[in-house]
Parts: C-alpha cells; structure tokens; sequence
C-alpha cells in the first residue's frame, strides 16, 4: 500500500500532500479540444493553399494535407503525457471530407480517450498566379533579334531554354507570380513573353551574358489598377552580328568564334589554334559558320597540305594544314573560303563541342 501523507479535500481519497486528486483535478479540466471544423483554400487548377490570405505552393497530396489540417485543431491541455493521434479520412463529397480522431493521453496519472468528428471544407478558389495565368496576364516581352541577321535555331534554342531555366530558378526561390507565359518564334526572331518585371530582367541578362549582346528597355503606361500604374515593358535585344561558331576574317587572320561578352569575341585561332580575344571591328568579315562549313575527304597529305575531295562538287582542292588538327586520309574535314583560299576550320568528327556547351562554361 502506498504511503501518503493526506486526503483529497474535495472527496477523501488519498492524495499526496493534502491536494486535490487526480480525478478531482480533472472534473474541471479540459483535456483535449477538437474543433469540429476546419476550412481549406485550394487552387484547383495548381494545387496550391491559402493561409491566412498568403497562397503558397504546397508539395503534399491531399490526404497528407487533411492530415495536418485536422491535426492542427487538436490542442492538447499542457500536463497532458503519452499523447497519441490518429486520423482517418473519408471523403464524403468532393468538397466535403470527415476526419475521425482518437485522442489518446494520461493526465494527473489518469489515462483517457476520446473520439471526435471534424468535418473538412475543401473549398476551391483560382488562385493568384492562376488567376493571372488564365487571364493572359502578363508583364513584358523580351524581342530577341540579332545585328543585321536572324538568330540561328541555336541561339533561339538557348534563349527558350535560359527563359525556363530562370523560371524554375525563381519559382524554386518562392516568387509564385514571376512566370514565362509564352515563347512565339517570329519571323525575325523569338518573343518571350513574361509575367514581372524581377524574371524578365533575370532572363534578358542571361541571355546576353550566354550569346552576347545587349538590350535597352521601353516602359509603356497600359493602365491603372487599384491606384497603381501598370506598365508593359519591351525588352529590345539584339545578339551581336557574329554568333557562336562563325569563322571570320580580322585583319589577315582567320578565327572561330567561341563565345563572346558584350564588346569581346572570344575565339579560336585558326592558324596556330590558340585561345584569344578581341574586340569586333567593323571591317571584320563572317565566312561562314562551323555548322554549315563546306567539307572534303582528305585523300593525301603532303609538304604541309592536305589533298581533298570536296564532298559536294568533287573537285580537287588543296588547304594548309595546321598543327591543332592532326588529320589523316579518310577523314572529313570542314573549311570555308575566303576568295580562293580554303581556311581549314575542324573536323566533321570533332564537331559536338559548340553544341554542349552550356550556360555555366559562358560565365
Ligand atoms: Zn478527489
Ligand atoms: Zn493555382
């Protein structure tokens, strides 16, 4: 028999000290609370909730979110120990769903147990960036062009896919109103059609700073919405007259164009095939470009020429050879002209370099 040192006050049981007992102490207690009602704001088109006036993405299903909802309106009395939950959801409709919750718990050393029911609201409403998605809402438009030529599928390739990578950087950093609404191929170039400012000036620098050029913005006043200005701004870029992969003539020289900043082309000398960078001049002369070369089968090589078949016409021709390029008979070689010279430019073999280069190499 345990000892104890007095009785409960309230109903003579034996308590320690002369308090009230366990069951005393709990007829005026509240253990648990369960409200029976809990309300959820959920995009239908994205998934994504409202709390508190804040829509944000939510990466769960909904029987994890019912999960957290219900259990979020559980509140236990503080004293209570051994606390256990659990929930079983049944949707009763599709915008109604009943949680059954077994509550668990020992409380001044009296177990206890209780059931509640808590009915889910799922209440649907078009989100924010929905909101604006569906509305063709949209904030700006980057024009991509180049200087005097149209952009190569290469550049407009890499400018969509620059567009993407930015939206997924943004959206993975939280800004849920910072979208690419739409890219259209124009008959000059490529619109990349955005949704705020903050993404649109992260796109256009990224492009500039992958394929060179630059851009100049033109804010334009389309209305007023709640007392705020709203303005549409064009982004005007222009991608340099050269490209990634154009062999040109500067000065004397021949060079292949590895990539370039606003004002430097970094290149590839043709002659000795070293690394170097310049800036472009005026008179600087585009042959060609190493996608679209002209090409020859080497069938010789003598006193520092290689003897070829030009693949498309089946002359014989003859081009200097150079040491960055150790070629034998049969291979394909890739040139282009200047008048009559052939400017040997690479190797058909070798020729998957300017594709893969990506992004982060440029930088
Ligand atoms: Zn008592
Ligand atoms: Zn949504």
């Amino acid at each position: 028999m345990r000892i104890t040192q007095g009785f409960c006050p309230k109903c003579g049981a034996p308590a320690e000290n002369g308090e009230l007992c366990g069951r005393c102490r709990l007829k005026d207690t509240v253990w648990v609370e369960v409200a029976p009602r809990v309300e959820c704001i959920i995009c239908p088109t994205c998934g994504s909730v409202r709390t508190a006036n804040i829509w944000s993405d939510v990466a769960v299903d909904k029987d994890e979110l019912g999960q957290s909802l219900v259990t979020s309106v559980i509140k236990y009395h503080k004293d209570v120990r051994d606390i256990k939950t659990e929930i079983s959801i049944v949707d009763t409709s599709s915008n109604r769903s009943l949680a059954t919750v077994r509550v668990s718990g020992t409380l001044y050393g009296i177990p206890l147990e209780e059931t509640h029911d808590v009915n889910i609201v799922w209440a649907r409403v078009q989100c924010d960036r929905c909101c604006r998605i569906a509305g063709s809402y949209y904030e700006g438009v980057i024009q991509v062009r180049a200087e005097g030529r149209r952009p190569t599928p290469f550049e407009l390739r890499r400018a969509g896919e620059i567009a993407y990578q930015v939206e997924d950087q943004v959206q993975e950093a939280g800004d849920r109103l910072s979208f690419v609404s739409d890219i259209d191929e124009t008959k000059d170039g490529t619109d990349i059609v955005f949704s705020s400012q903050a993404i649109g000036a992260a796109i256009a620098n990224d492009i500039c700073g992958a394929l060179g050029g630059s851009f100049t913005t033109h804010p334009k006043l389309i209305g007023e919405k709640d007392g705020v200005r709203l303005y549409r701004v064009t982004y005007s870029l222009r991608l340099p007259r050269f490209s990634r992969g154009d062999i040109i003539k500067h000065g004397k020289e021949y060079f292949k164009i590895m990539r370039q900043s606003k004002n430097t082309l970094f290149v590839f000398d043709l002659l000795n095939g070293q690394s170097r960078a310049f800036r472009e001049v005026e008179s600087d002369k585009l042959l060609g470009n190493i996608r679209e070369t002209e090409k020859g089968i080497v069938i010789y090589r003598d006193a520092d020429l290689f003897g070829i078949i030009n693949e498309k016409t089946g002359a014989n021709e003859e081009m200097a050879e150079r040491p960055w390029l150790d070629a034998k008979e049969g291979d394909t070689l890739l040139f282009v002209r200047d008048e009559d010279v052939l400017i040997l430019a690479g190797r058909d073999a070798d020729q998957t370099d300017l594709e893969t280069i990506t992004l982060e190499d440029t930088e």
